[in-house]
C-alpha cells in the first residue's frame, strides 16, 4: 500500500504531507470499504421491505432510502479518486522534488 519514495523518508514538510497522504488513502479506502458493507445491509432491509431483489433490474432503486445509501456512496468513491490520483502522482515522482533552502533547516 505505501508507495516507498525518496520523500516519504524525508523530514521535510513534503515529505510529512506525502506520508500523512499514504495514511488517508489507507483510511479512505477504508471508509469506502465500510460503506459498502452498510449499504448492502441497506439494500438486503429494502429488498425484504419490497420484495424487489436487486438482481431484478433497477426497480431497487426506487426505495428512498437505497437511493441514498447509494447517493453517499458517491461522495467516498470521489474522495478515494482524488487521493489515488495524488498517489500516482507520487508514484510518478511528482512528491521527490525535496527543495528545501538551507535557510530553512532548524
Ligand atoms: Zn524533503
Amino acid at each position: 500500500m505505501t508507495a516507498p519514495g525518496a520523500t516519504s523518508a524525508c523530514r521535510c514538510e513534503l515529505g510529512r504531507a506525502h506520508r500523512h497522504l499514504e495514511r488517508a488513502m489507507a483510511e479512505l479506502e477504508r471508509a469506502c470499504l465500510a460503506w459498502g458493507v452498510w449499504a448492502d445491509s441497506v439494500r438486503k432491509l429494502a429488498e425484504r421491505r419490497t420484495g424487489i431483489s436487486v438482481a431484478d433490474g433497477l426497480a431497487l432503486l426506487d426505495d428512498p432510502e437505497y437511493a441514498r445509501a447509494l447517493r453517499l456512496g458517491t461522495w467516498f468513491d470521489d474522495a478515494v479518486a482524488a487521493a489515488r490520483s495524488a498517489r500516482e502522482a507520487a508514484d510518478a515522482g511528482w512528491f521527490t522534488v525535496c527543495r528545501r533552502a538551507p535557510a530553512d533547516e532548524q
